[in-house]
Order: structure tokens, then sequence, then C-alpha cells
């Protein structure tokens, strides 16, 4: 029976990519272990699979009875319905614990880098597992899109000497420019329908009770957006009533003069701007420097319910 590598809901390159590059690091190991995926991939994960020839996962959404490993993520919110009736064989990650809990001793690695695959790194050199070509390269995207191409407040050093050695094995020489390149192919929102935009990078928090949702796009230049607002809060009232949410938040982020936009509809405004220190204007407001919806945003919310 295979064993399946799997990340969260709404997959970006990470989860994609760490779901790919821990199977094959699992299968060197001597173990039956097939990538998969819980949604659609995002233009920015099909750039990079088609850049290195990397597979699309498996499409794979229920795991009662089977044995898992996960990746970028522990929290239930965008893990399988059935994720607990799986027996889950291992953990790669780097967000805040959350509340999955197994029946079973796990393998677990937990670290506060920029990107799950810097983690999945360092499980090959402890392991002595050569990385391939393909798959170094997509690991080494993966963490320039998680880390921003080290703009991120969540970017160590241990992702960018892991980018700097994988590039070495991918043959890229300019990774920072194969990193705007990225981005560039993730600002293209022309034509994109704003239920698409507003789900592509979006997670569910539970806050003592109350759910909020949080999405985030991620752009080179924000007037992408100039005429897309209304939509955008179209549809995150739409996403907000359906879900029963007290908030919903969708960070609008600018990874070139480094701030995002916040766009908000919650049941208790005030407890966003006491979050964040600042006045919301027509549901919007400004948070220069923020890029990182784990460590700038989250962190301050969470405490407030
Ligand atoms: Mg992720
Ligand atoms: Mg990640
Ligand atoms: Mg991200």
């Amino acid at each position: 029976m295979s064993i399946y590598t799997l990340g969260h809901t709404n997959p970006d390159s990470d989860s994609i990519v760490g779901a790919i590059s821990l199977a094959y690091l699992k299968r060197e190991l001597g173990e039956d272990v097939v990538a998969a995926r819980q949604g659609e991939i995002s233009p920015e994960t099909k750039f990079i699979l088609e850049k290195f020839g990397g597979e699309v996962p498996l499409l794979k959404t229920s795991y009662a009875g089977e044995k898992v490993y996960i990746v970028d993520t522990t929290d239930l919110a965008i893990l399988p319905k059935d994720i607990l009736e799986a027996t889950v064989l291992g953990v790669v990650d780097h967000h805040k614990l959350g509340d999955l809990t197994t029946s079973t001793p796990l393998e677990c690695w937990i670290r506060p880098v920029g990107c799950s695959n810097t983690i999945i790194k360092e499980m090959y050199d402890f392991h002595g597992v050569k990385i391939p070509q393909d798959i170094a390269g997509m690991m080494m995207c993966a963490i320039l899109s998680d880390t921003v191409i080290f703009k991120s407040p969540t970017c160590t050093k241990t992702d960018t000497k892991a980018v700097k050695e994988l590039a070495k094995i991918a043959g890229v020489e300019d990774f920072k420019a194969l990193g705007m390149e990225m981005f560039l192919v993730k600002s293209a929102v022309e034509g994109t329908s704003a239920k698409e935009l507003v789900a592509r990078d979006y997670k569910e928090f539970d806050m003592g009770g109350s759910k909020v949702g949080v999405g985030q796009l991620e752009v080179v230049d924000l007037s992408v957006f100039d005429d897309k607002k209304e939509m955008l809060f179209e549809e995150m009232k739409r996403v907000k009533d359906e879900s029963g949410l007290h908030s919903v938040i969708l960070l609008l982020t600018d990874i070139m003069t480094e701030g995002s936009q916040l766009l908000t509809l919650s049941n208790d405004s005030s407890k966003i701007e006491k979050a964040f220190g600042k006045k919301l204007e027509n549901n919007e407001v400004w948070l220069e420097g923020v890029l990182s919806r784990k460590k700038q945003i989250i962190p301050f919310l969470q405490p407030l319910f």
C-alpha cells in the first residue's frame, strides 16, 4: 500500500513541491511514497513545474485508512476533513504548531525557517541522499516564493544557504532573476475572476472559536488591483457569509515597495484596528513593511479573539 505526501488546501508552491521533494526522498529511503495534492495548482506552481519538468501530484482529498506525511501545515482547518482517520507518519513544517494530533509516534521536522523545502533540503543532507537536478530547481523556487526572494521577515540564513546550494545543483546562475520571473507570473491577475483571486492563497483560522479567513496575493505592482477592489470586496462578502466567518481579510502585498494593503470585512472591525494599531478607511489600511501572513498578521490577530 502506498504512503502519501500532502500539503495544505489551496496548495501553494511549497505544498506542491514539498510533496514532490519529500516523496522522492522517502522513495530513496525505501518507502513506497506517492506525492499528492489537495487542490488545483496556482499559475506560479505551474510555472515552476514546467520550468523544471516536474509532474503535477495526484489530486486526492480523502485519506481515511491511509498513511501520510504532511508538509507545510499542522492546522486541521486546512487539512483533509478525514485526516484524523489516517496514520500520520511524519510532519515537515515551518508554521506555528496547529491542532493536528496523532494516535501513533511520528517523525517531526518543524523549524522556524522560511519554507518547508528548506527543511526538506536539510533532511536530504541528514540522510545523505543526492537531490536530483529537477527537484533541486523546484525546491529552490519554492523557497524563493515563500521567502519573497529573501525579503520576508520569515527568511533565515538557512533559507538563503539552501537556495544557493540548490541553485548550484539545478544549474541556475541568476536565481534572483528567476525569482522575479516567477513573481511576474504571479502578478498576472488580468482576466482572473475575483473568486479565484480570493481563493488563491486563502487560509481559515480558528481564533478562540471564531473563524477568520485570511487570503494573500503577492504582486510586483499593486496597481493591477486598481479596477478590481470592488469585485474583490463582493467576493470577500460572499465567502464571509458562506463560511460563517467572523472576519475575512485579503492582503494585497507589494513585494517591491514591501508592504500590504489590507482589505477586510469583519463583525468587529475594532479587532483588526487594534491588532495593527491603525484606523481602517473604507475597510482598508496600508501596512508598511508587512509581507508575511504567518509572522506579521496572524500573531497580532490571534490574541484579540
Ligand atoms: Mg504554504
Ligand atoms: Mg510554506
Ligand atoms: Mg506564501
